[in-house]
């Protein structure tokens, strides 16, 4: 037995990055892991190479920020398995830009996927949770919540997702379902590559400057931030509600 045998986990934006390594470790650990993400391509490949290791996990093509379309998945889930323990909220956008530069639809879309898609989610999940007076729901913020250059949309929704994981706790805990958020600083993943792009540096020169900001002297990796999220939603840390962990490699960046 490993620490999520018989565990059903849900986890958005799974195709790459971040996700895929959540979505690994908890498969690792026994999991039936459902993993949801808007790009079939990346999905599909990663449901394969995890399904080829002998892992049970399903993919779903969805768009998080339509909440018909995820009340239809978490539906289809809640079928097949009986029931949603864990909930990843992963999936997520950048459109930076300066704020005189920063368009509607680059506000819009980045409040959608990252608050719109969290809370769809979770409002779609937690019906299951209730039900079975179990629950681990995991929001993806991070430390650009504390503010970052550019990032006016972006900080605006990693912060809110903060007061939303702190609602959701006052309001879930009674049904045995902790509501925690991991906030990321620098990872190495497909994101702080198109950062580089957009600054005009090699993805080389951004983790160098990077690390010299970082206290413990390395860059992030997927797996860093996979090892917080599993803490979060281990048995043993039902006592643990409604808290930031901050996995920055230090207090900020
Ligand atoms: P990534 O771009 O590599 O992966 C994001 C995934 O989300 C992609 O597979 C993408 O297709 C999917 N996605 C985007 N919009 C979606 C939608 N509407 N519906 C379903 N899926 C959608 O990024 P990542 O670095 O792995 O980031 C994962 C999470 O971690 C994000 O919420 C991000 O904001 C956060 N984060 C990342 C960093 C970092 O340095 N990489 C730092 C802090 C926080």
């Amino acid at each position: 037995m490993k620490r999520f045998s018989g565990k059903v986990v849900f986890v958005t934006g799974a195709g790459r990055g971040i996700g895929k390594s959540v979505s690994t470790a908890f498969a690792e650990e026994e999991a039936r892991v459902c993993l949801v993400d808007i790009e079939e391509e990346s999905l599909s490949i990663t449901v394969n190479e995890l399904k080829e290791k002998g892992h049970e996990v399903r993919g779903f093509a969805a768009d998080i920020s339509n909440p018909e379309k995820v009340n239809e998945v978490v539906d289809q889930v809640a079928e097949l398995f009986g029931k949603i323990d864990i909930l990843v909220n992963n999936a997520g956008v950048l459109r930076d830009n300066i704020l005189f530069k920063m368009s509607d639809s680059d506000w819009d879309t980045v409040m959608n996927v990252h608050l719109k898609g969290t809370f769809n989610c979770s409002r779609a999940i937690q019906k299951y949770m209730v039900k079975h007076h179990f629950g681990r729901i995991i929001n993806i913020s991070s430390t650009s919540a504390l503010g970052n250059r550019g990032q006016a949309n972006y900080s605006t929704a990693k912060a809110g997702l903060q007061g939303f994981t702190k609602t959701l706790a006052i309001e879930l805990g009674a049904f045995g379902i902790t509501v925690n958020a991991v906030a990321p600083g620098f990872i190495e993943t497909d994101m702080t590559k198109a950062t580089a792009e957009r600054m005009g540096l090699s993805f080389g020169d951004l983790v160098k400057y990077s690390v010299s900001q970082i206290p413990v002297g390395r860059s992030g990796q997927p797996e860093d931030i996979a090892n917080a999220v599993l803490f979060f939603a281990m048995d043993e840390s039902s006592f643990v509600n409604g808290q930031v962990l901050y996995v920055a490699g230090g207090p900020k960046n």
